[in-house]
């Protein structure tokens, strides 16, 4: 017997809504499903986010889509990862590298593990992160993370993009190769049906637009989730102070083309540096209750050396939390109707690719019905907690002396029990990864990530304190990794070169 088409209604046409629109089509195809966007263009969209985690690779592989025909279109760069910036004043830790992860740390992370270990239990060893890791090598020469062919080892990596001209890219391919259908339309309200799922939207002119299933991609306003379906939003704003943002992008700077973001801390906040192939994106993030809109964009133009250029600035909100469920009856929400963690580690385009795989493979399981939306929903849950831990350790960590809004950040006790688990293990010179795996979090952030964030702010007793190493300490001899990693890095092309060839 043939059925009708699925039908899947996404509200909303922001980077997440044209992704779900991707995914979706894609998975199912026209004969089983039927994919509706609704948007408003006068609504419009936020416009800003423009780095990733790797996770952004993998939805591009997922639609058979390559480098060299998304790219190019959206002034996109190579990421292999992000330099922090003045986040801490200890001596020698005034910069650190965050780097994305490659097959070659298994001869490195060991020897770094076991030197950040020496070190808080008080041995005078080298334990910076930057002596460690390949991507940040190549980061720093200003490399791509794709090596000659007979180098047959992966470096993960993400990229930087223009995320007006993402979502552009990404609605070209939804409507043209995967039949997508696109309504701009203002949607009004929602019509419920009489188990309280939703039936439809409606738009300002009273036009119905109905469905089986619904996208909330509608972005902070959650029309869907939160508006129609009442689901209650946690905030983190007690954990994560920030929530507002200015963003002021400047033309492209002289010389090769940077591979890394950069995050510097500032007096309220931080500000990201993002390289794309024709412009610089810049922005502060900062905290409202520390900082006053007029107040951050003066200190960002002081910062970018440009307190009297003629460049507008764009001011940005930003809800900091996420909805206590992400599937609620037969809507589903993403992007930032979903949740938001604040832009620190680029994470949000990579929760709505990971949510997405996770609900296509639950929603298909039980063809197309609810039965596993309460497992999805629990493990969404986590997710976002794991990674908003990960992020409050910057704040909570970090080593500046001055500054009333990094001292309420280090005296910050809305910790979750986890993030004091790892906080623990660290001071009292325990194994971090064996802790990182205890708690079940290495899927979130591995036990990498975490060594770097507190070697790489200094983390360790003060120099004053350090004492020679035993002479039986099994240590690792520096030299011979910096050999390895110098020797590894020939094998990268440089990183314009890569984007060249891309055209
Ligand atoms: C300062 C800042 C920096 C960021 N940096 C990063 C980063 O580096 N990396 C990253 O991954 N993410 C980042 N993000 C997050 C990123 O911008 C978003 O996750 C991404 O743009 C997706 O947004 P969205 O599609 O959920 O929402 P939006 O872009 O806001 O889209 C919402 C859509 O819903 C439509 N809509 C809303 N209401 C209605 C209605 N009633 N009727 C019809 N249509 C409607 C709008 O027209 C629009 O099309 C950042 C966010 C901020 C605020």
């Amino acid at each position: 017997m043939n059925r009708p088409p699925h039908r899947f209604v996404i509200l909303g046409g922001g980077t997440a809504g044209w992704m779900a629109a991707c995914l979706i089509a894609r998975r199912w195809g026209p004969a089983i499903a039927s994919v509706t966007l609704v948007e408003s263009p006068e609504i419009g969209i936020v416009g800003v986010g423009e780095g990733s985690t790797p996770q952004l690779k993998a939805f591009f592989d997922a639609l058979d889509i390559a480098e060299a025909e998304w790219m190019p279109r959206c002034n996109a760069t190579f990421k292999n990862g992000i330099r922090f910036r003045n986040w801490s004043d200890v001596p020698g830790y005034g910069s650190y590298f965050h780097p994305f992860q490659s097959d070659l740390d298994v001869h490195t992370a060991p020897a770094f593990f076991f030197h950040t270990r020496a070190r808080r239990t008080g041995r005078d060893v080298c334990a910076h992160p930057d002596r460690f890791f390949l991507s940040a090598r190549l980061a720093e020469a200003r490399l791509g993370p794709k090596p000659t062919e007979n180098f047959p080892f992966d470096v993960s990596y993400g990229y930087h993009f223009d995320a007006q001209l993402l979502g552009e890219f990404l609605r070209d391919h939804a409507t043209g190769k995967l039949g997508v259908t696109h309504l701009p339309r203002k949607v009004e309200t929602a019509r419920r049906a009489d188990q309280g799922e939703l039936a439809a939207l409606i738009t300002d002119e009273g036009e119905e637009i109905a469905g089986d299933f619904f996208v909330d991609a509608s972005g902070f306003r959650s029309a869907l989730i939160q508006q129609a379906l009442g689901e209650p939003f946690e905030s983190f704003a007690d954990n994560l102070f920030n929530d507002a943002a200015v963003a002021m992008p400047t033309p492209r700077g002289t010389g090769a083309t940077g591979c890394e973001t950069v995050s510097t801390a500032l007096d309220s906040g931080w500000v990201w540096q993002i390289p794309l192939t024709n412009r610089t994106g810049n922005g502060y993030v900062y905290s409202s209750g520390f900082a006053s809109a007029d107040a951050a964009e003066t200190e960002l133009r002081r910062h970018l050396g440009l307190l009297d250029a003629d460049i507008s600035a764009r001011h940005l909100r930003m809800k900091v939390g996420q909805v206590r469920r992400t599937w609620v009856h037969n809507c589903l929400a993403i992007g930032l109707a979903q949740g938001f963690i604040e832009p620190l580690e680029a994470t949000a385009l990579h929760i709505v690719h990971a949510t997405l795989v996770d609900f296509i493979e639950a929603y298909d399981a039980d063809h197309f019905g609810c039965a596993h939306a309460d497992h999805f929903n629990a493990a969404i849950h986590a997710r976002y907690e794991g990674i908003r831990d990960y992020i409050v350790c910057h704040y909570r960590m970090n080593r500046r002396s001055g500054g009333e809004y990094w001292r309420a950040n280090a005296e910050n006790q809305h910790l979750s029990s986890r993030l004091k688990a790892v906080m623990t293990a660290w001071f009292r010179g325990e194994e971090l990864d064996a802790e990182v795996d205890r708690l079940g979090i290495q899927n979130y952030y591995s036990a990498i990530s975490w060594h770097c964030l507190l070697a790489g702010y200094g983390q360790y007793p003060d120099a004053a304190m350090l004492r020679v190493p035993e002479a039986d300490l099994p240590l690792a001899d520096m030299a011979r990794i910096d050999r390895f990693l110098s020797g590894c890095v020939m094998n990268f092309p440089g990183h314009d070169q890569l984007l060249a060839h891309l055209q």
